[in-house]
């Protein structure tokens, strides 16, 4: 039976992720917390989704049960064996997720395989060996993954066109803590931040996989989104932002060391990453559809296909120049 009164998260979904080369069942959840320590990121909308700021630790506590109670009741635990967390931040800092309420989600979850998405500050013992204890009961040989979301490999692209405030050195540290303490990484990177050209997104992605493919254990390419009430979409409504093109992101996974998984999200709309509108639609399904089986040959025949605008995209990829951002104040 399903009770009244129990409060959604901000979002949670059924589906299928590809893991170790196999399709698993996979619950989503997006917590709606105390919101980000950080706050800062150009591009991100999660980080007003939040409680109000008068709200009390014990009113805190109650919302993230409540929204735990409602996962719950509707999704049945052997439904599902992969769990994904995201926060209105991280999962693993403490005054997002108290550490009472991260004992309760890590016992409703125990037995699945977790990917927790956190700023690479709040990889520590405190936080991860206590969830870490609580999730795994033999199931799995790494049972959780601390996702972290580094977007790229170069300080300067993440500082000047993201403001993320950290460093890659950051990012390897958290890495290797996680790795020691028995947990896994998985390291989400973002195509095309603002400021970049076409032709530098791409350059930046690929180099970004090169750079982390020995710290990770799993990477997720995000073709960046223009998300409501952020300073990429005042840029975006400028004219002087354009999502990335599919052809950009089929470009990248034909050319990846290893196969990589990619969710298009917003695909093929004029806020998310786009083509021309009447190819759109076949490519957005086949990069979901290569995410799950890892063919290769999928992408490259994808990439093979014609379309009017790919010589637009050609175009764009040869002519587009660069912003220029002041290195110094
Ligand atoms: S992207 Fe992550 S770190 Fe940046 S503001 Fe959003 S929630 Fe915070
Ligand atoms: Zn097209």
């Amino acid at each position: 039976m399903i009770s009244e009164g129990h409060e959604r998260p901000l979002a949670c979904w059924r589906g299928k992720e590809r893991h170790n080369g196999t399709i698993l069942e996979c619950l989503t959840v997006i917590f709606k917390t105390a919101g980000c320590a950080w706050n800062q990121c150009l591009m991100c909308g999660y980080r007003h989704e939040r409680f109000a700021s008068m709200e009390s630790i014990m009113g805190q506590e109650r919302h993230l049960l409540s929204q735990l109670a409602w996962v719950q009741e509707r999704y049945r635990p052997h439904d599902y064996q992969m769990v994904k967390i995201f926060t209105s931040g991280s999962f693993f800092d403490l005054l997002e997720i108290p550490r009472s309420v991260m004992q309760k989600i890590a016992a409703a979850f125990r037995g699945k395989l977790v990917i927790a998405e956190t700023r690479p500050e709040f990889v520590t013992d405190e936080t991860i060996i206590p969830f870490l204890g609580e999730i795994d009961d033999g199931s799995w040989n790494t049972p959780l993954y601390c996702a972290i979301g580094l977007e790229t490999s170069d300080d300067r692209v993440r500082e000047k066109c993201i403001r993320k405030g950290f460093l890659y050195k950051d990012f390897i540290g958290a890495a290797r803590h996680a790795q020691t303490l028995g947990a896994g990484v998985k390291a989400y990177l973002l195509l095309k931040p603002l400021f970049l050209t076409e032709r530098e997104a791409i350059d930046d992605m690929k180099s970004s996989i090169y750079d982390v493919l020995h710290h990770t254990d799993l990477i997720s390419m995000n073709p960046c989104t223009v998300q409501g009430h952020t300073e990429l979409e005042w840029y975006w409504r400028q004219g002087a932002y354009r999502p990335p093109y599919l052809w950009s992101v089929l470009s990248v996974l034909d050319d990846t060391p290893v196969p990589i998984t990619c969710d298009p999200v917003g695909g093929g709309r004029k806020r998310g990453p786009h083509n021309c509108g009447s190819c759109d639609k076949v490519i957005v399904q086949g990069i979901r559809d290569y995410s799950l089986n890892g063919d290769r040959e999928l992408i490259a025949s994808m990439l093979e296909t014609e379309c009017a605008c790919k010589e637009e995209w050609h175009h764009v990829l040869d002519q587009e120049m660069p912003f220029c951002m002041p290195l110094t104040r």
